[in-house]
């Protein structure tokens, strides 16, 4: 941002007096961004520092007022442009405590990970929320010469002779030759444009729609500290498969991470398990009442509470990429990996921005927005984590739609370790034979199991 603007209101002010958004535009922007959540400010902040005038809009009001996450940010994408974020940006916990467990009705086998190295920088991953995180994001971007556009929502692209031009608000457009859409999960503009496969009437296109829940519980320092054994900044990260849902169909997760002085936990749950009876909230709130996580939230006050979809499309249904003059990316482009026990969209949000940066630089060098200088960004997601994990992990649906995942196993693996476990005067038996016997129990046989084992290599 200019130095010379003291706030953000007034560079927006200023924006808005010299007609930026009506079309009379004295920067000229070389590139509009559609969001401004971790994908689209990590795009903009990459095509600022190679010199490309960027106007990266966001329909918040502060920016990040609409976006949610569980949230850890996995990996070290950022310090690409942001070399040291991890000591700058308002960070949490860093994680170096992984619990992965199965929750049966009353009982839980929890996995307990504990990775000393976890604690040296960069660190692997971290806790976040996302309003303080995207409104810091915002500001690198502003710092870094992008003209930031909070509270103002994108109503359509502009097209001219079958080509991407621009963004559309009202009756005033602004213009550039490259428009990036990183409207995330909901992606009315690609929907209204046809620029996906999915149809307006089949928005919520269920197969391929999760929905999270999150709410923060604020919990004094010490007290949070004491109860996940917490030491300096350090955090837990537990994922969950909800097995607890004994009544109902409903296939779901949860997950809970520490912040500084809270605790975020959620569920996330295929949308069409869910029948008309269901309700996504009584999800939460059984996750909630399960004996294992109901002793952590003790004395803890619910301070925030919100929901939003999450993308399932896998990679055949993604949408094009790129076309002329445009590209997609982060969750407007389903880059969401989930496999039951893991959740992660932030990451590839923000790879596929800076991808889609390099890209966009790329084409204004060359005074050229066709899709086929364009298709460099696609060539690029396949030579990136990105593709690569959608492409090797694209049957994981096999599993993560498995209902026994969620139904049978859960339940029978907790029998099974409860039953070796427990002390009862009589003859013991080896663990195989107990856990064969919870698993028989619980409609799994052998041929079942053998299938579900294979089944399992997609996870
Ligand atoms: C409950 C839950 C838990 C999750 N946990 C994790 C986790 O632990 N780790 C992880 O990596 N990921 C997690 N995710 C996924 C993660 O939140 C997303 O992948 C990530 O937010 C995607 O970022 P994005 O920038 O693509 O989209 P978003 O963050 O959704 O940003 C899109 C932006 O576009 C703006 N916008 C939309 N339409 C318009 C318009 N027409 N005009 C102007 N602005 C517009 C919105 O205001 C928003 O700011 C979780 C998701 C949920 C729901």
């Amino acid at each position: 941002m200019n130095k010379q603007y003291k706030d953000h209101n007034q560079y927006i002010r200023y924006l808005n007096e010299y007609h930026i958004i009506l079309g009379i535009n004295p920067m000229k922007p070389d590139v509009i961004i559609i969001g401004a959540g971790v994908s689209g400010t990590s795009a903009s902040i990459k095509m600022a520092q190679e010199g490309l005038k960027v106007v990266l809009i966001d329909r918040g009001l502060p920016i990040g007022s609409k976006n949610l996450s569980g949230g850890v940010l996995w990996g070290n994408d950022l310090a690409e442009i942001l070399p040291n974020w991890m000591d700058d940006a308002p960070i949490e916990r860093f994680i170096i405590n992984k619990k992965v467990g199965f929750l049966s009705e009353r009982d839980a086998t929890v996995f307990d990970f504990h990775f000393d190295s976890w604690k040296e920088k960069p660190y692997p991953g971290v806790s976040i929320l996302r309003a303080s995180f995207d409104d810091w994001l915002a500001k690198q971007a502003q710092e870094a010469g992008v003209a930031v556009l909070s509270g103002i929502t994108v109503d359509e692209l502009v097209f001219e002779d079958g080509k991407v031009v621009g963004v559309k608000q009202g009756n005033e457009e602004l213009r550039a030759p490259i428009t990036i859409i990183a409207e995330g999960v909901n992606p009315r503009l690609l929907l209204k444009h046809n620029l996906t496969y999915r149809k307006e009437e089949t928005r919520y296109d269920y197969p391929d729609m999760m929905i999270g829940l999150k709410e923060v519980i604020q919990l004094d320092k010490s007290v949070l500290e004491e109860r996940f054994l917490l030491e300096d900044n350090a955090g837990v990260a537990g994922e969950f498969i909800l097995g607890n849902m004994n009544d109902s169909e409903v296939l779901a997760g949860g997950f809970f991470y520490t912040n500084k002085e809270s605790l975020s936990i959620g569920v996330i749950v295929h949308l069409d398990s869910l029948s008309s009876e269901d309700r996504s909230y009584e999800v939460i709130e059984q996750f909630k009442k399960h004996p294992y996580i109901k002793r952590l939230l003790k004395d803890g006050i619910s301070i925030e509470y919100g929901a939003k979809m999450v993308p399932e499309f896998g990679i055949k249904k993604m949408p094009d990429f790129y076309g002329d003059g445009y590209m997609v990316i982060g969750d407007a482009a389903g880059f969401v990996f989930s496999n039951g026990l893991v959740i992660q969209g932030m990451n590839y949000g923000i790879k596929s921005g800076i991808l889609a940066a390099e890209t966009a630089k790329e084409a204004i060098t060359k005074s050229n927005f066709s899709s086929s200088t364009l298709s460099l960004y696609h060539k690029k997601l396949k030579k990136s984590y990105i593709l690569k994990d959608f492409e090797k992990f694209k049957n994981v649906k096999k599993m993560t739609k498995n209902k026994r995942l969620f139904k049978t196993y859960p339940n029978a693996i907790n029998d099974g370790f409860r039953n070796y476990l427990t002390e009862n005067g009589e003859p013991k038996e080896h663990l195989i034979r107990y856990m064969l016997k919870s698993f028989r129990s619980s409609g799994a046989g052998i041929f079942t199991l053998i299938k579900d084992g294979l089944g399992a290599r997609h996870l």
